[in-house]
């Protein structure tokens, strides 16, 4: 016997009979396509018996790709109603997985030789400070769309153990997510993933593998954790620099960084002992340059 995904006729009779109603706020399109579950986890490069997290298990049409290329899967769900069903669909589509332990909280399914190949975990993302061991490598997941960069940005800063990433986001996310300095889509998103991670958009996804189908076309990023700029100054203080920069878009960054400087006089110099141009705009400028303005602006305060 061997793992089964999940198409649509049976995503839709999984739903009907547990009663799912997706919701928009909780970003609830299910993929019905096992052909783009199994790219996604090909792109993900994922390992056999590599520990993966997946954020929005949602229906597990994912989780049960993920199980297939025998990853064993952390899978976090703010949905009582589909962290609940979860167990019950991979244990039917996995051979030889059983429910372990339940609480509340926390279901763990187990195989014939006792390796804990599922943790269903019910939480809101952005509130997960600590996940089983052992730690992930990678994260999988089709993010939900509105709180995709939050969940990222918080995922990549708190789980040092993430050497990779796949997820699918809206496409214009991913867009933005991938671009480099200079381009019309870079932004506070691009600079802060890059501080993390090298981000590249992979495949766009069309919105009729969803049900419901989204009103935007979708698309994947690979992301490849990289070391952070060498600077003295904190992780919040660059981000503080990117937030301003872009506050104001057309601004030049000697004004756009006046009020963090204290003054643009202030700015103005600490842009140059940068190395850059004050009249450059936060849009040219990538995160190593964030982190170098960052470093003297930390430096010259009183
Ligand atoms: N992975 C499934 C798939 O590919 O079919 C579902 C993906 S769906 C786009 C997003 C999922 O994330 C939903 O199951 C939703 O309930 C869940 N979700 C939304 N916000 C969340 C949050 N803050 N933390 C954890 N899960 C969340």
């Amino acid at each position: 016997a061997t793992t089964t995904l999940l198409g649509p006729s049976e995503i839709r009779a999984l739903a009907e009979r547990a009663g799912v109603r997706p919701t928009k706020t909780l970003g609830q399109n299910f993929v019905l396509d096992a052909g783009t579950v199994r790219k996604i986890v090909r792109q993900a490069d994922v390992r056999a018996g590599e520990s993966v997290v997946e954020v929005g298990p949602g229906l597990g049409s994912l989780t049960l790709g993920l199980l297939e290329a025998d990853a064993d899967v952390t899978a976090v769900e703010i949905d009582p109603v589909l962290a609940r069903l979860l167990p019950g669909t991979v244990a039917a589509h996995v051979p030889g997985l059983v429910v372990d332990d339940a609480d509340r909280e926390r279901v763990v399914l187990r195989d014939g030789d006792g390796r804990v190949r599922l943790t269903v975990v019910l939480a809101d993302a952005l509130d997960v400070r600590a996940l089983p061991d052992p730690q992930p490598t990678a994260l999988v997941a089709n993010l939900p769309y509105n709180v995709s960069v939050p969940v990222l940005l918080t995922f990549l800063e708190r789980f040092a153990s993430l050497e990779r990433g796949l997820v699918m986001v809206q496409a214009e996310v991913a867009d933005r997510l991938a671009a480099p300095p200079g381009s019309r889509t870079y932004g506070v998103p691009s600079a802060k993933v890059a501080w993390y991670a090298a981000a590249r958009r992979t495949a766009t996804v069309g919105r009729a593998v969803f049900w419901p189908a989204p009103n935007v076309d979708s698309a994947l990023v690979r992301l490849d954790r990289r070391e952070p700029p060498s600077t003295t100054a904190a992780r919040e203080d660059v981000f503080a620099v990117v937030d301003a920069a872009f506050s104001q878009r057309r601004k030049m960054l000697r004004s756009a960084l006046a009020q963090l400087a204290g003054s643009s006089t202030a700015a103005q110099e600490a842009v140059l002992a940068a190395g850059l141009d004050p009249q450059t705009r936060g849009e040219q400028v990538d995160v190593d340059g964030f982190a170098a303005i960052a470093e003297r602006l930390v430096a010259a305060r009183p």
